[in-house]
């Protein structure tokens, strides 16, 4: 199959690689625009804090001299200078430094006398200076004797070479760790997502070539689960449909062959024998081509139902005198089965629909009462009145329907009990499918109730437009 559209594989296996390549871009960004910078804002915050604390030790000591804690001082300041990265030098006035720092970064004593005078010429008690690679902080700070100090901290801005070298090499690995862990993620990634849907796929086809019972299996995503089990449920439905149309043509010709057969014998045997031409046989004739046009009525019925099914011409009518023409326009046909159909009815009721699909419906659920009425040989159609409700019943005391047919019946060419259908009317499995069709597409409700061995009662309801109240209550 040729198509332009990219893979999902390629395309999930792409999104991963984007990724990546957007998380490396990100850190080389980071590198190269931005490292410099936040190394030297944080190296400011950490003279700030740094000078903080030393102020505050400075003042602890005070109740001594400074030159006596000398060693005390010297020792914690060490610790902060190798904590921190940097130089620190507290000068007492006119006295010189008294600490000298362990990285050798040496200032000048004009140095100092210099940044003294700049802070107390700038009326400020602390002055940064930032040279190319330096950062020098220094505050004078004031003890509890009114004596005066200068703190002095000295620190690199810039990272020096090496740490930049060995960043460098660090952002070299990340980023092939990166893409080579992203490659592998996404290959496995994007073929396990790919997987079920290339296996439902290869499933689909299988189905395509006419195989229903193909079973479509996922478990390992929700979404593609759900998705197998409507192509389940789909295949299950296609093969139930192929299943009924071979049935139907096996029924279909087994019908039309039987009607069929008679008329010609009959006819031969009348032509060839002109003293067989009695009333009987051509009754027979008559019969059988009744047969014929019923199924092949039902047919064209259900085809013209589904092919034009918005078309439905409403008008107002009186659903039971409607009903009462039906059983008596039958009568005859019904009574040749040995069939009594009994109407009740209190009134007469006025609905919207089709009449002549409504009718059509009518007829398939009265064909059927017939057709499986039982011993009683009574069929009895019960018109209900609730509230804006007209319930139309047809009831039998026939073989019933067993609970596991009871959804398929209503399913084009069912035919649920194959071995008890009365002969005098004949069923080509549509009839319920043409009333579905019909009373779906009015809206009106429908049902059955069937008990196996006690008969079943096919309803539908509509709404009422009116009620005429009937000359003659029970019919
Ligand atoms: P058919 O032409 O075979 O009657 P229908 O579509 O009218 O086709 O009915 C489908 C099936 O439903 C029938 O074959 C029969 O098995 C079952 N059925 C319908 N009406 C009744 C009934 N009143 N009693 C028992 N079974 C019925």
């Amino acid at each position: 199959m040729t198509n332009n559209h990219i893979s999902l594989t390629l395309k999930t296996f792409l999104y991963f690689i984007s990724f990546a390549f957007l998380i490396v871009l990100a850190f080389w960004i980071l590198e190269i625009a931005v490292l410099d910078s936040l190394y030297a804002d944080s190296r400011k915050e950490n003279c700030y804090d740094v000078a903080s604390y030393i102020e505050n030790d400075l003042k602890k000591y005070n109740k001594y001299t400074i030159e006596e804690d000398v060693a005390d001082l010297r020792n914690a300041f060490r610790d902060l200078e190798s904590d921190n990265e940097m130089s620190i030098w507290v000068i007492k006035k006119g006295k010189g430094g008294l600490f000298t720092n362990i990285y050798g970064i040496t200032i000048p004593p004009n140095t100092i006398e210099n940044l003294w005078k700049k802070i107390e010429k700038s009326n400020l008690s602390e002055n940064f200076q930032e040279t190319d690679s330096l950062f020098t902080f220094s505050k004078i700070i004031t003890l509890e004797d009114d004596s005066e100090v200068l703190l002095v901290l000295v620190s690199r801005i810039v990272p020096i070479d090496s740490i930049v070298r060995v960043w460098r090499r660090q952002f070299y690995i990340i980023s092939i760790i990166i893409v080579v862990l992203t490659t592998i993620f996404a290959t496995v990634v994007s073929r396990n997502i790919t997987k079920p849907i290339t296996s439902l796929n290869k499933a689909a086809r299988v189905l395509a070539r006419g195989k229903y019972d193909t079973k479509f299996e996922a478990y390992d995503y929700a979404e593609i689960k759900e998705l197998a089990d409507t192509l389940n449920y789909a295949s299950s439905e296609l093969g139930k449909l192929d299943n009924y149309q071979k049935e139907l043509i096996a029924n279909v010709s087994h019908d039309l062959r039987t009607p069929l057969t008679l008329i010609a014998g009959y006819s031969e045997m009348m032509k060839d024998y002109p003293s067989e031409m009695t009333k009987e046989n051509l009754q027979i004739i008559v019969d059988e081509a009744k047969r014929l046009t019923t199924l092949v009525n039902d047919i064209l019925d259900l085809s013209k139902m589904q092919s034009n099914n918005s078309a439905y011409e409403k008008e107002e009518y009186n659903l039971t005198e409607s009903i009462e023409k039906i059983i008596e326009r039958n009568t005859k046909l019904l009574t040749s089965v040995g069939c009594k159909v009994n109407f009740e009815s209190r009134e007469d009721v006025i609905i919207e629909a089709d009449q002549t699909k409504i009718e059509i419906a009518i007829y398939n659920f009265l064909n059927n009462a017939v057709n499986y009425c039982g011993e009683d040989k009574q069929v009895i159609v019960k018109q209900v009145v609730e509230d804006n409700l007209v319930k139309i019943s047809f009831i039998d005391h026939g073989i019933g329907i067993e609970k596991e047919h009871i959804n398929d019946i209503w399913n084009r060419y069912y035919k649920a009990n194959k071995n008890h259908h009365n002969r005098g009317i004949g069923g080509s499995g549509l009839g319920l499918s043409i009333v579905k069709n019909v009373l779906e597409g009015h809206g009106f409700e429908y049902g059955v109730n069937s008990e196996v061995g006690k008969g079943s009662e096919f309803w539908f309801s509509a709404p009422i437009i009116r009620i005429m109240e009937s000359e003659n209550n029970e019919k």
